[in-house]
């Protein structure tokens, strides 16, 4: 059997898009699970769009992601070069073939001659298509427009016949004939356009199946029609869904969460976002039928089929990603929580290189389960950093402010100054004490004290809190407490 070739083509413009990095994940998915090839391509002919450094964040993107390519800018393999800048050579001389066997011509129209007939053809309720007009065009009716100083482009001649594809995702399409009248290949600054490049590309690096979004069907035609005119086999298509925001628009910047970069830097694992991708879109079922939703890498690519994957668009839910996040992180070991976490506590300044590496690590390991990314983290930190702590809540008020509460925590911070250090134990063996001396229990005994101490109703285990911040801190924090009631 041939081997599977499957490629990423991103256009170096900006950022990578969730929807390119499940593009890429998709692809990669695919290539693995049957020992297939994976190229990396780079789009760049729009010069004026196109920078090195939009190339380099994507690559960096898919690397972060764990996503590895075989063949690509960076790697070689035996169809490059794989920026298509750098094969404009090769798109030239197929435009040359096209013209010289009569399915392309040179085309003189300007801009405004185009758009002049487009907007006559919409008065007449009439599809744009072009005229065909230089389709015509006598050999000395070209050199006139030669001599008046016109660069032509080449123009592509459509073909006149409905065109179906078997597409893996979205079973039989047609694209019935007319749909497009004849198209640009090459611009008259000598420059190939989109749909020219990708179709020779993919058949020169011998690509197996194009998988790519939804919003690429329109081009597939052209490019259908480019094959069969150069005599290249048709790969096989398969086009994924759209990507939708939670409010059902197409999931864009202004949605604050659509490029893969962000993700990384709030500090979202890869393994959780791979996980998450994977889902838009797929959904991949035990035995029993349940839908299963924590899957790793591994089992993805055991499971992944383009079958599978559902055409109606797909809902970027990130209350979905975080749920799935936050159980990715307290899977973590301690010390890769505390690697992870780490930049951003430094970066709130709150530990620098003398912070003892096993009381942070304790500490991290004690806030890791309020979050869905990393840099979430300071937003939970004052409990083990600051000292004075204001309850938000009234409830939390009247508790501190309930009758005998001042003498009870006076009672607690005699007991712990002067210590030094105090173990879970020690500090539970003190609250007994107080339970006897000052003859309360229960709620009464301790909401009081972890509201002095944390700040809230709600929080770490007290004992491990108080040995964490130690007796010093706990007797600032009482006295802060006490001063405010
Ligand atoms: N360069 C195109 C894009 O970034 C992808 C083209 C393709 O996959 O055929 O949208």
């Amino acid at each position: 059997m041939a081997t599977i070739r499957v490629r990423f083509a991103p256009s170096p413009t900006g950022h990578l898009h969730v929807g390119g990095a499940r593009t890429a994940l998709f692809n990669w998915l695919f290539a693995r699970q049957n020992n297939g090839v994976l190229v990396l391509r780079i789009e760049d002919t729009d010069l004026a769009r196109s920078t090195k450094e939009s190339e380099e964040v994507m690559l960096n993107d898919l690397k972060w992601l764990g996503l590895h390519w075989d063949e690509g800018p960076d790697k070689g393999g035996d169809f490059g070069p794989y920026r298509q800048s750098e094969r404009l050579s090769i798109y030239r001389e197929y435009a040359d073939k096209l013209l010289a066997e009569g399915k392309a011509y040179h085309c003189f129209c300007t801009d405004e001659e185009l758009e002049a007939h487009r907007e006559q053809r919409r008065a007449e309720h009439q599809t744009p298509h072009y005229s065909g007009k230089c389709r015509q065009l006598s050999d000395a009716e070209k050199e006139k427009l030669k001599r008046a100083g016109r660069t032509p482009a080449i123009r592509f001649k459509a073909s006149a016949e409905d065109i179906n594809i078997k597409d893996l995702v979205r079973g039989n399409v047609t694209f019935p004939q007319g749909m497009i009248g004849d198209f640009i290949i090459m611009r008259s600054q000598g420059y190939p356009i989109y749909n020219f490049c990708v179709t020779i590309d993919d058949a020169l690096m011998k690509i197996s199946h194009v998988i790519r979004g939804e919003e690429h069907l329109s081009n597939t035609l052209r490019q259908i029609m480019l094959y069969k005119a150069l005599g290249f086999p048709l790969p096989t298509f398969a086009h994924l869904s759209l990507i939708l925001a939670g409010d059902r628009s197409k999931l864009s910047k202004r949605h604050g969460h659509s490029s893969l970069g962000q993700f990384e830097d709030k500090g979202y694992l890869p393994e959780a976002m791979i996980n998450y991708l994977a889902l838009l879109g797929w959904a991949p079922t035990t035995l029993s039928g349940d839908v299963e939703e924590m899957l790793s890498v591994e089992e993805i690519t055991r499971q992944f089929s383009l079958e599978k994957v559902n055409k109606s668009p797909a809902v970027f839910d990130l209350d979905k990603l975080n749920f799935l996040s936050g159980h990715y992180i307290r899977r973590l070991p301690p010390e890769k929580t505390l690697e992870l976490a780490r930049p951003y506590l430094e970066q709130a300044g709150l530990v620098d290189e003398n912070t003892d590496q096993a009381w942070l690590t304790e500490v991290v390991m004690e806030l890791r389960g309020h979050l869905h990314c990393f840099s979430e983290i300071t937003q939970h930190t004052d409990v083990f950093f600051k000292n004075e702590l204001k309850p938000e809540s009234d409830a939390e008020w009247e508790m501190l402010k309930a009758p005998g509460v001042t003498d009870l925590l006076s009672g607690l911070k005699g007991k712990l100054s002067g210590l030094t250090a105090i173990s879970p134990e020690e500090f539970f063996a003190l609250i007994k004490e107080l339970k006897k001396e000052f003859g309360v229990k229960g709620k009464a005994l301790f909401m009081p004290v972890r509201i002095a101490l944390s700040g809230q109703q709600h929080g770490p285990d007290l004992g491990k809190l108080v040995s964490l911040v130690g007796p010093a801190n706990c007797v600032k924090r009482i006295e802060s407490a006490l001063q405010n009631l």
